[in-house]
């Protein structure tokens, strides 16, 4: 017998497995009420893009299935958020609202006056942590200050101990005696007018199930093999939980305890160094979150205050040309058609494909990372941040800025056979692979053969990569002498 009616706000946790905000609704014995809010103007610059849209459509209707099968239902309303909240804790009777923690700057400073507004308005207000393996808050370095390297950050999560085990999902919810009004998830509009989603829909199984599928299918077949395979963009060898990640289906301590029981499982050579390597790239996904808290500025400034200077060219015909897959580079345009086509690109294509905008192009990183933010399907405000900055150089633990990633030896070492490039670049796919990285250095014959035309089937290169590198150290010049500067303005 439920005593009262509690709001379960749902947000980037969509999911009914290991959810505290739901679990804290079911403790204390009253009736649900599942409510999704969309509102994406009060993300300010950083509105979900068209793929995070597409994704998020397919995860609600997900979710309101799951609801279904318990007997409940997800209410829908578009916002604003507070009057939103209001309005549904009056028609449905409620008197608290629950929810769990996000981390982005604007969502902290909007849950924060909501919060308080519910407060007022008497409705008990409560948020969880269902996102992260520790609060931002709750790790410092010794000296009391975020930790800005990734090593010591891991180890002291690692120290921290294992997290909790996660929670089991629900059989039931209790149902209010008053259901409030639903908008319809159509009208929040989030599917494209035109249908450009086809490649996503052959790709993707956004929900809840389709994310412990995910996991289920990575853990079992492809952990062991991780080690290796996750640089290795002609093999399914990362786990693609990306996104599944990003809006909450599933949760860093389910990851966590699956992957654990797999390596104690799994005697096969390798499961040890998968389980070990795979959780330190969730590590990476924490730190990424840990320091969007601490240093909410870096989604658009760099994080290393010397980059200001940084003599950044605004090359309008570069960018377009890398956006379509067209630089004449194939593993790049290869990433690229990859992101556009399915909305998502492999790790190690993603530093390549950054590393020659920001570097053989000298576009900003801050260009790279919303156009990234509108294709991307995992579109992560705190992890897309990172990697850009990385990739730049001027995030926290970053690549050092004369590392120039090579287009070309990089393709060579992780697409050896050119499988990758065949793939998403086929005009390119009759290449011998020795010339597949690098086309315009093929014979005549050669190319004649694989009936490729440069500058018609597919473009020269935009860049002489040799000579675009020479160029990117010497605008890094700008920033040590900024740095040099500095300093002696400071001794
Ligand atoms: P796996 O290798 O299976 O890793 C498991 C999980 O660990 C990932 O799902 C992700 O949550 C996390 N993870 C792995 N690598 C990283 C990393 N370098 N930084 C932070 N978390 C990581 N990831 C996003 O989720 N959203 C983004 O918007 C995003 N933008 C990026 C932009 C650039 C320029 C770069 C270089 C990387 C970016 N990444 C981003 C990180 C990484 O590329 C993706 O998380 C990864 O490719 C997702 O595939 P996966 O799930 O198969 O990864």
């Amino acid at each position: 017998m439920s005593t009262g009616t509690t709001i379960v706000w749902f947000r980037k946790d969509l999911r009914l497995t290991d959810n505290p905000a739901l679990q804290a609704a079911i403790e204390s014995q009253r009736a649900v009420v599942p409510l999704y809010i969309w509102c994406p103007d009060e993300e300010q610059a950083w509105p979900p893009g068209g793929a995070s849209r597409w994704w998020l459509h397919q995860s609600l209707a997900a979710l309101a299935s799951a609801l279904g099968k318990l007997g409940s239902r997800l209410i829908i309303r578009c916002g604003p958020t507070l009057p939103a909240l209001l309005e549904v804790a009056g028609e449905s009777q409620a008197e608290g609202i629950v929810w769990n923690r996000r981390y982005e700057p604007s969502v902290i400073e909007r849950d924060s006056l909501v919060k308080a507004e519910l407060k007022a308005h008497g409705l008990a207000a409560a948020s969880f942590n269902a996102s992260l393996l520790v609060e931002p808050w709750a790790l410092k370095t010794k000296t009391g200050t975020p930790y800005q390297v990734f090593t010591p950050f891991w180890r002291a999560i690692l120290n921290a101990g294992s997290p909790a085990a996660p929670s089991d999902a629900p059989d039931t919810l209790a149902t209010p005696p008053h259901w409030p009004r639903s908008d319809d998830l159509a009208d929040c509009a989030l599917e494209p007018r035109l249908d450009w989603a086809k490649g996503m829909r052959d790709q993707w199984t956004p929900g809840e199930a389709g994310a412990l599928a995910q996991l289920a299918e990575f853990a079992d077949s492809a952990l062991a093999a991780y080690p290796e395979d996750r640089n290795r963009p002609d093999r399914s060898g990362s786990s693609r939980l990306s996104a599944h990640l990003h809006f909450g289906e599933i949760g860093p301590r389910q990851i966590w305890a699956r992957i654990q029981q797999q390596g104690e499982m799994d005697n096969r050579p390798g499961a040890a160094a998968g389980t070990e390597t795979y959780l330190r790239e969730i590590g990476w996904r924490e730190f990424a979150h840990h320091l969007l808290f601490h240093f909410p500025q870096t989604t658009e400034q760099p994080l290393r205050r010397d980059f200001a200077a940084f003599p950044w060219i605004d090359d309008a015909t570069g960018l377009r040309a890398w956006q379509r897959g067209r630089t004449g580079f194939p593993i790049v345009d290869a990433g690229m058609r990859e992101l556009w086509e399915t909305g998502w690109m492999h790790n190690r294509v993603r530093m390549i494909a950054a590393s020659f905008l920001i570097k053989d192009l000298l576009v900003p990183w801050q260009r790279g990372a919303a156009w990234f933010w509108d294709t991307l399907v995992d579109a992560d405000l705190a992890n897309n941040t990172l990697g850009w900055q990385w990739t730049a150089g001027c995030g926290a633990d970053a690549a050092p800025y004369f590392r120039v990633f090579n287009p070309i030896s990089q393709g060579i070492k992780f697409d050896p056979h050119g499988n990758y490039v065949a793939r998403w670049v086929p005009e390119l796919a009759k290449l011998p692979v020795e010339w597949i990285h690098r086309p315009w250095e093929a014979p005549a014959e050669v190319l004649k053969a694989a009936g490729v035309v440069l500058g018609v089937d597919y473009p020269q290169p935009i860049v002489d990569h040799a000579v675009a590198r020479q160029r990117a150290l010497a605008a890094f010049e700008t920033v040590k002498r900024s740095r040099q500067a500095g300093a002696a303005s400071r001794a």
